[in-house]
């Protein structure tokens, strides 16, 4: 049933619950108390994505605002899902290569094209194209 609340930052709107009364209850309270109406969970997640970018040095998305939005999340999702692989590929690969990888990685995420990062939203396209320019590049370094 769908139903009329105010949300913990005080707009309000109107939640779908289901169940017995006394979960749809639950619902109720926990999105009056902790919920965000769409507008305001939008916001802060921009927020998040500011203070990420400002942490990692990202500099600002070049592209049309609709891409810049979807590229800013796609952005954060996806060097946070890499630095948590980062010590699986050091066991892997040693730490030479992890090293290599850290400053890679960090120039890497600097791509200021909102369309580039769109088209790596793909887990596996990033992590292919990141590792594989990571290895080529390590190993023309060796080579010199
Ligand atoms: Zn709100």
């Amino acid at each position: 049933m769908k139903v009329n609340i105010t949300y913990s930052c005080g707009h309000e709107g109107t939640i779908e619950v289901f169940g017995k009364a006394e979960e749809r209850e639950r619902k109720i309270k926990y999105f009056e108390e902790y919920g965000l109406c769409p507008d305001c969970y939008k916001e802060e997640k921009k927020g998040e994505e500011k203070a990420f970018a400002e942490k990692y040095g990202l500099p600002e998305l070049q592209g049309s605002e609709k891409q810049i939005s979807w590229a800013e999340s796609i952005r954060k999702e996806k060097i946070e899902a890499f630095d948590k692989e980062k010590p699986a590929i050091r066991k892997g690969a040693g730490d030479d290569f992890a090293e290599f990888l850290n400053e890679f990685a960090d120039k890497y995420y600097k791509n200021n094209s909102a369309s580039w990062w769109i088209d790596h939203r793909e887990w596996r396209t990033f992590k292919k194209d990141l590792l594989g320019k990571a290895v080529a590049d390590f190993k023309a370094q060796d080579a010199r």
